[in-house]
């Protein structure tokens, strides 16, 4: 690749310009160090790229279909394609990382898998690719977490792994966060940690942005198929950690006629102090192992995000899109709680789609983005919103039923 091309990988150290990089304790340094020396040439092997696309094939049901939304488009005046990553096994985009990071634990031999989860939905995920590999599968999850998010909790036990309760700070995502960074430092040998978004230390977030990279791979040939081109006009995704953002950019990065949209959670409003708008609030620092944009005080803490969505609820995002923002790649709008949960009614009264609610947040501002008739639109549909029905009830504008 020549310099051009290469504005949007990360550099040997995992520098994508000024963001990525491994600020990890010296103790995880051999296990991410053997991480970063094999993983590009393991993903590389023919059996590696047969098995892995075998199992997107036939277990998950790749390819998830690109489908024109006719009303949505009539109504906003534009041509809106979704990617349907809802119709994935398990029910969004996380799997496609959770599968490749498996095989990728197995030929590194490793016999033990570790995870974080803040909403269960990675939890989920990873404990599903353990259950079809046989392997012990133990996620770290916030005790405030495991009561809010019930069904995923029970979900992950059935799949037969162990859900362990992270009891500091918070007791939410960043502290089962750091729990497992600490399990990873006492089983060096045997354990693969699954992180489950383009965040981390280098290699994390070039790898999971390779095994979402299959989603705008998809989205290439199908708009072809559909449009005659290959390049939409705009590429709509929500972000929390930036993981579906990642792999719907991906084959996008230096296609610089494609504009690329990030939607972060508002929350309450951005200036409510119940915001997880991360790159609009945020600063540069280091979390979780790379230096990125985040929510921090004047004293490097870290600000308690909020978002009704708690796939969104993240103080950081990764070090990929912390760059594209910067360097203007990227345009970034956000959307309230309040924006989103009507977003989401109205997606699935016009489309007869129930979206999660992250992927909401990417629909609440297509009529925000004075779209014209002839631009073609391609909104990541991330996830479906079944995990998120209880949420959905309380907004029920008419909670009854018909006798
Ligand atoms: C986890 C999740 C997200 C946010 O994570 P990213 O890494 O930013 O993609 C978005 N949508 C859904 C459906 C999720 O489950």
């Amino acid at each position: 690749m020549n310099e051009q091309q290469n504005k949007y990988h990360p550099n040997q150290s995992g520098y994508f310009g000024e963001f990525g990089g491994a600020f990890i304790p010296e103790m995880l340094h051999a296990n991410v160090e053997n991480l970063r020396s094999r993983y590009e040439e393991i993903i590389k092997e023919e059996s590696f790229q047969k098995e892995y696309n075998a199992l997107l094939k036939d277990y998950v049901g790749r390819p998830t279909p690109l489908y024109f939304a006719k009303r949505l488009s009539e109504e906003i005046g534009a041509q809106i394609y979704l990617k349907r990553e809802d119709l994935c096994h398990t029910g969004a985009h996380k799997v496609n990382n959770t599968i490749g990071q498996i095989l990728l634990a197995q030929r590194l031999g490793k016999t033990r898998i570790i995870a974080e989860t803040g909403a269960g939905q990675h939890g989920v995920a990873t404990a599903t690719v353990c259950a079809l590999m046989g392997l012990e599968c133990i996620v770290y999850m916030g005790e405030v977490d495991i009561a809010r998010q019930a069904p995923n909790v029970q979900r992950m036990k059935m799949l037969g792994a162990t859900v362990r309760p992270a009891l500091s700070g918070s007791k939410t995502l960043k502290d089962a966060t750091n729990e497992a960074i600490r399990d990873w430092i006492d089983n060096p040998e045997d354990t693969h940690y699954i992180i489950g978004s383009v965040v981390g230390p280098h290699p994390y977030p070039d790898m999971v942005a390779r095994f979402q990279a299959i989603i705008s791979e998809e989205m290439k040939w199908q708009l072809k198929e559909k449009t005659g081109k290959e390049n939409p006009d705009y590429i709509v995704a929500c972000v929390g950690g930036g993981s579906n953002a990642a792999g719907a950019f991906y084959h996008y990065l230096n296609d610089e006629d494609v504009q690329l949209v990030l939607v972060e959670a508002a929350g309450e409003g951005v200036d409510s102090g119940k915001s997880a708008a991360t790159s609009i609030l945020g600063s540069q620092g280091v979390i979780h192992g790379s230096m990125t944009l985040l929510m921090q005080d004047e004293y490097g803490q870290i600000v308690e995000p909020h978002s009704i969505s708690a796939g969104l609820d993240y103080p950081g995002i990764g070090p990929l899109h912390a760059h594209l923002i910067k360097s203007k790649r990227a345009s970034v709008y956000a959307a309230t709680d309040a924006e989103a949960i009507q977003s989401a009614f109205h997606i699935t009264k016009i489309e007869g789609i129930i979206p999660a609610l992250e992927t909401a947040h990417a629909f609440a501002i297509l009529p925000k983005m004075n779209l014209k008739s002839e631009d073609v639109v391609i909104v990541n549909l991330s996830g479906r919103g079944d995990k998120d029905l209880n949420t959905y009830m309380q907004f029920q504008p008419n909670n009854k039923t018909d006798e």
